[in-house]
């Protein structure tokens, strides 16, 4: 039963743990922990071994993770590997056209570091540039588009963590654009949902329609002008995209997307500059970091929500005497009512407050038999914390946000860890390829509040970055590395990954099993949205509590690795969302 399961106390060690009929998920059929075949042709989704482990939405991405570290490199190697390769075959949710935020663990030193490759505004951008243009009519235009982030990212990455020059990360990658992909389900079903408006760009066209229709499955699909854009920027460095030919190209593609002769949808021109690009900088930032049933839980700071958003609710959820699905949709539709009243890319979030012990225990206290109303309001993270306050302001669900993006977790020989999510921002991001360079640019600047919202932490303004959901965490139990763990789906980010450590540490399941288990998100909307198994098994009793229900056939793909041995790595993706996931190992034997 939802409400009367217990905790269940879970090592951060692997094991299959036998359910019975206390915790609400026993009933998703486990996914077997086999290891990986050495070199499969097939994705996988679970894989277990030694040596470094991956795990991604793609197999040619994680295999040229796996290379990567065979060769030597570090995790920090692979994973800038394997996220170029996904510019390539996930290139409606990657790519150097985008963004996206790393949490890295160095072993040696035992500390943890981000680095915030978000996109930023232009200087041109204010306040009140997105005021009153439809949501819709944002997403396909120039004026969505942020100065990309990733390749000063890699960049970064590499000189601070890596061992590899970026232009020999970028070799597994400029291999696959160049010799091709074989197009799966999922490629063509993300092309098709996008031919109406890739059709109105005609270098988006050229590439991902050739003929006049998608790639058929089962075809190679090649982009040798992606190859060319990364060999080249391999050869000059990020300097070509942030002041070079590079830059110059994106910008005038965004001034002047090359819209189809003939078509009638309407293309706003973006705000970018020259300048934008000039100044662009990747940054390395603080993680956010919250104790959680005593290990720690680090996460991304703002500009992304992810960290501060996932840490206050687990912290809730700590503050808690028994937890069940109830108990993990309230605390997730409190944590977001504070992320939206106080979180963005602006000076002064509370975020120390957010996520202290003191105020989870006074938003815990809100939490009772029946769901709190939403959109609920937000608390006052203020240091003054009574033992039961309640709220009186008003509280807002989170503004539309696209659901694509890709996250991959790597981990090496030295025990170094990555959690990584990049994107574009929708699927196939603003539509507009760059002529001639193969990439797709982002849409990011959808993610900022759209307003007129006087004194919302997310209006657009000169600079600045609009506030994330992507959640990259790495999990430590008494300081040794236990979990990295990320997913894709805009603002439901962060519930699938609050959910998946709910299952894992509050309601004991494997980590496949916690992945695997059917997802419901709620973000302070008065509706849960939830897949279809979770309504089948949890409705009735959630309906009972006085949630509302609704179908989202779909809810984030997930990528995870948990050490199972000091030197022994599961590596986890989907076995089905999005067509499945890759897990690798670099040997599944000692
Ligand atoms: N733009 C989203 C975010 O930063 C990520 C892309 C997505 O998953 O929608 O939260």
């Amino acid at each position: 039963m939802v409400e009367t399961m217990r905790r269940v106390i879970v090592p951060a060690v692997a094991v299959l743990v036998s359910l019975a009929t206390a915790a609400p998920a026993a009933a998703t059929p486990p996914q077997q922990a086999t290891p990986a075949p050495a070199s499969p042709q097939q994705k996988v989704p679970v894989a277990e071994g030694y040596g470094g482990a991956v795990a991604t939405v793609d197999l040619d991405a994680s295999k040229a993770a796996v290379a990567v570290l065979k060769k030597g490199g570090n995790a920090m190697d692979a994973a800038v590997a394997a996220g170029a390769v996904l510019g390539v075959t996930e290139p409606y949710s990657a790519g150097p056209g985008g963004g996206g935020f790393m949490v890295y663990y160095d072993a040696k030193k035992r500390q943890v570091h981000t680095i915030d490759g978000r996109e930023t505004a232009p200087q041109a951008m204010t306040a009140t540039s997105l005021e009153g243009i439809p949501f819709a009519e944002a997403v396909t235009s120039g004026l969505s588009a942020g100065v990309p982030g990733t390749v000063a990212q890699w960049d970064l990455a590499l000189r601070t963590f890596g061992t590899l020059s970026l232009k020999q990360a970028l070799r597994p990658a400029i291999d696959v654009a160049a010799k091709g992909f074989v197009v799966d389900q999922t490629f063509y079903d993300q092309t098709a949902q996008n031919a109406d408006r890739f059709k109105d760009f005609t270098s988006t066209a050229k590439l991902y329609l050739p003929n006049g229709a998608p790639p058929p499955v089962g075809s190679v699909f090649r982009n040798p002008e992606l190859a060319a854009t990364y060999r080249e920027l391999g050869e000059r460095g990020p300097r070509w995209m942030y002041g070079g030919q590079l830059g110059k190209e994106v910008v005038a593609t965004v001034k002047r997307p090359p819209i189809t002769p003939g078509a009638t949808r309407t293309v706003r021109p973006g705000l970018l500059e020259m300048r934008d690009l000039d100044r662009y900088r990747a940054l390395r930032r603080e993680p956010t970091r919250v104790d959680y049933r005593g290990m720690s839980v680090y996460g991304m700071a703002p500009p992304s929500s992810g960290g501060s958003t996932v840490g206050e609710a687990l912290n809730i959820l700590d503050a808690l005497p028994e937890v069940g699905l109830h108990e993990y949709l309230e605390a997730s539709k409190l944590a977001f009512a504070d992320r939206n009243a106080y979180v963005g890319d602006l000076p002064g979030v509370p975020l120390k407050a957010l996520l202290s012990d003191g105020f989870a225990k006074e938003r815990a206290c809100l939490i009772g038999d029946r769901a709190i109303p939403a959109p609920a309001a937000p608390g006052q993270p203020d240091g003054d914390y009574g033992p039961c306050a309640t709220p009186t302001g008003k509280g807002t669900p989170p503004a539309d946000e696209g659901p694509e993006t890709t996250h991959l977790v790597v981990a090496d020989r030295w025990g170094n860890m990555v959690a990584y999510n990049l994107t574009i921002e929708s699927t196939g991001g603003n539509g507009i390829v760059v002529p001639g360079r193969g990439m797709l640019l982002n849409n990011e600047l959808t993610d900022f509040t759209f307003g007129p919202a006087p004194g919302d932490p997310n209006l657009p303004a000169p600079g600045k970055r609009p506030r994330s959901s992507m959640a990259p965490t790495l999990v430590f139990d008494h300081g040794r590395p236990a979990l990295a763990l990320g997913s894709p789906g805009g603002s439901t980010i962060i519930t699938t990954v609050l959910q998946i450590m709910v299952n894992r540490y509050e309601f004991g399941m494997s980590l496949p099993e916690a992945l695997a288990a059917p997802r419901a998100t709620q973000r302070n909307t008065a509706q849960t949205q939830a897949e279809q198994a979770f309504l089948d098994r949890y409705q009735a009793e959630l309906t009972a509590r006085g949630h509302e229900l609704v179908l989202n056939p779909e809810i984030g793909a997930a990528t995870a690795l948990e050490f199972v041995d000091r030197d022994r790595v599961q590596a986890v993706a989907e076995p089905t969302r999005r067509g499945g996931g890759s897990a690798l190992v670099v040997r599944p034997r000692r």
